[in-house]
């Protein structure tokens, strides 16, 4: 049998966090997430910060389970 460590009555507090504090995290997140689609999604050798087709090779099976037309 387990034992409930709930006390009755007690109430949780909730942090609240301010907006100026998450946006430079949303921010920076945001690009990165950007980067990882470009990187998914766009770069096929003929348009690519590295050149070669070595990170369309990488991501090759991402770009294929997200619909991303390839070959
Ligand atoms: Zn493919």
């Amino acid at each position: 049998m387990s034992q409930s460590t709930a006390v009755p009555g007690a109430e949780v507090q909730v942090p609240t966090i301010p907006v100026r504090e998450i946006a430079p995290w949303a921010l920076f997140f945001g690009l990165l997430g950007l980067l990882t689609l470009f990187f998914i999604s766009a770069d096929q050798g003929a348009i690519s910060i590295p050149s070669g087709n070595a990170i369309h090779e990488w991501v090759h099976d991402g770009r294929h389970l997200l619909g991303y037309p390839c070959h």
